[in-house]
């Protein structure tokens, strides 16, 4: 059988604990991790052919080197090398999720994004592009709802398939503009050149991006002059560009990168209902426009009617004259003339030139019925 280790990574609430539990199936073994008091959960369980050990990396926002729990999940990621990360995100709240995915992204691990959470998501009405945001971010996507056990075997199934792919570098990276994106490259090169000595399995694009970030921890490992020379200099470039501390310029280009990659691939069908009723309202309800557009829709109405109301005026109308040139016809001469004209004249001139407007009458109710009808259903649509 073969082995596979996977590493769950994730925001705290984002359900990671639960997906821990659909995916192990409750089996588990708790300890902590070394010389921390942070909980390490880890559980062991067969899936098709493969024997699979599950580490539950402590909840994290982020990959800096700030918070006990950031610096172990990323310790854990460097030295264990996991054959996969699950990144575990609450598919509700995925831009603020998809921080931790950006630096998972520069950690250059298989990557495999849980959007757990989606019964809540659909709820709010969000509609996900899954296909165009795993090419933006390079990481298969699965939905998944832990809480009632849903995604497990689409989760484990793609989480092989991650594992079984053959390892490439990332195509997709953040790109930190041209100007950052010089200084990254200018780094990467001398933190190749001096042998990685101090580098302990970073890979080069992430300890390049954290040294810029003023990294605590790489900063006490780091053991070259040079390194450290360029990276002096490029910081106090970045610092003469943007007028700031370079790990606030980066924090902002992955949130402009995430945000971009929202937009691009999550809609929400409240808002899409929302605006097209606004802009529907704005123009029917405008201060000045309002008017016009009423009295030009109900111009509209009542030209359509009666143009169209004039194909069976015109049949009533010579139905009814040739009604009434038949009996004038068929009429025995001279007599009862004044029943005759009574008929003609009185009866059938009389309720002709009447029942000649019905249709006009009918179809602008009908038309009016309609407009009312279609407002009804624009609203409900919308
Ligand atoms: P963690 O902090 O990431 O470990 O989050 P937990 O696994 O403890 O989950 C936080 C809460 O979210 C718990 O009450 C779970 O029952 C709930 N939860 C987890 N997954 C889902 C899900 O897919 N849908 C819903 N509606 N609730 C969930
Ligand atoms: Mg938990």
């Amino acid at each position: 059988m073969k082995k596979i280790e996977i590493a769950l990574a994730g925001n705290p609430n984002s359900g990671k604990s639960t997906v821990f539990n659909m995916l192990s199936g409750g089996r588990q073994h708790v300890g902590n991790y070394p010389g921390v008091t942070v909980e390490k959960k880890e559980g062991r369980f067969v899936y098709r052919d493969y024997q699979i050990l599950l580490v539950d990396l402590p909840g994290a926002y982020s990959l800096s080197a700030y918070s006990t729990e950031e610096l172990i999940a990323r310790d854990y990621i460097i030295e264990h090398k996991p054959d996969v990360v699950v990144d575990v995100i609450d598919a509700s709240n995925v831009e603020r999720n998809l921080y931790l995915t950006t630096q998972l992204m520069e950690m250059d691990v298989p990557l495999v994004l849980a959007f757990n959470m989606s019964d809540v998501a659909k709820q709010k009405g969000l509609v996900f592009d899954t296909e165009q945001l795993s090419r933006l971010l390079e990481a298969d996507i699965v939905m998944t709802v832990a809480s009632k056990e849903r995604g497990r075997d689409e989760l484990l199934d793609m989480i092989i398939a991650a594992a079984e792919k053959e390892k490439k570098p990332r195509a997709h990276r953040i790109n930190y503009g041209s100007e950052i994106e010089e200084e990254i490259g200018k780094l990467e090169k001398v933190i190749s050149e001096n042998g990685f000595v101090w580098g302990q399995g970073y890979p080069v694009r992430f300890a390049a991006v954290k040294l810029i970030e003023q990294d605590k921890e790489l900063l006490e490992k780091m053991d070259s002059d040079d390194v450290r020379k360029t990276l002096a200099a490029s910081a106090e470039r970045i610092r003469g560009i943007w007028g700031d501390e370079p790990e606030i310029i980066l924090a902002d280009k992955r949130y402009g990168f995430i945000s971009g990659a929202c937009q691009e691939t999550i809609k929400s069908t409240v808002e899409l209902r929302h605006s097209i009723s606004d802009m529907i309202d704005t123009v029917v309800t405008h201060k000045i426009l309002g008017l016009p557009i009423f009295l030009l829709l109900m111009y509209v109405t009542f030209m359509v009617t009666f143009k169209v109301a004039e194909y069976p005026m015109g049949w009533l109308e010579s139905f009814f004259g040739w009604l009434g040139l038949v009996i004038t016809q068929l009429w025995p001469a001279g007599e009862l003339l004044w029943l005759r004209s009574l008929l003609v004249e009185g009866v059938i001139g009389g309720v002709g030139g009447v029942i000649v407007f019905l249709p006009n009458r009918l179809l602008l109710f009908a038309a009016i019925a309609v407009l009312d009808a279609s407002g009804y259903m624009a609203r409900a649509a919308f």
